[in-house]
């Protein structure tokens, strides 16, 4: 999923769960649950990846994606409830921080994350590489439905 989806859900489950410790761990599991999904982004990992192919275009989607869920943050701390803002934040950096990790990791090789790397693409593609993935397009205006309603919930 998109960073901003992961956020929008995080801070959801942040807020539900009504503990800053509690919002980040049910934050963080939510993640792979979550991009267990099928979410059209198969071909743009796997060229990045595997393939080591148009990976411009994979850092491109990756840099939109990141101002859209600060974006996304922005808005949620300007326009609402200011008083679960900690289980809202807590709740995004649980849900955002697998993703990070994976940065960090493709970044720079680094041995202590290589297998939650393996681990968060284990639960990523569990799917996707069964039945295969959904197209990119669909998926994503999927997710602006989805992050719109979670916005308007909170
Ligand atoms: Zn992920």
């Amino acid at each position: 999923m998109t960073i901003t989806t992961h956020a929008a859900i995080g801070a959801v489950i942040g807020r539900i769960s009504g503990n800053p410790i509690l919002a980040f761990l049910f934050g963080f599991f939510s993640h792979f649950i979550v991009d267990m999904i099928p979410h059209g982004d198969t071909g743009l990992s796997d060229n990045f990846r595997v393939f080591k192919r148009k990976r411009k275009q994979a850092v491109a989607y990756s840099v939109i994606d990141g101002v859209f869920a600060l974006f996304f943050v922005l808005l949620l701390a300007n326009m609402k409830d200011i008083g679960n803002m900690q289980l809202y934040t807590w709740g995004i950096i649980g849900s955002a921080l697998p993703d990070l990790l994976v940065g960090f990791y493709v970044v720079t090789k680094v041995g202590w994350l290589k297998h939650f790397n393996e681990i968060h693409f284990f639960f990523h593609d569990y799917f996707v590489k069964k039945r295969g993935d959904v197209p990119l397009k669909y998926a994503l205006i999927a997710q602006v439905v989805i992050v719109a309603y979670l916005q308007s919930k909170m």
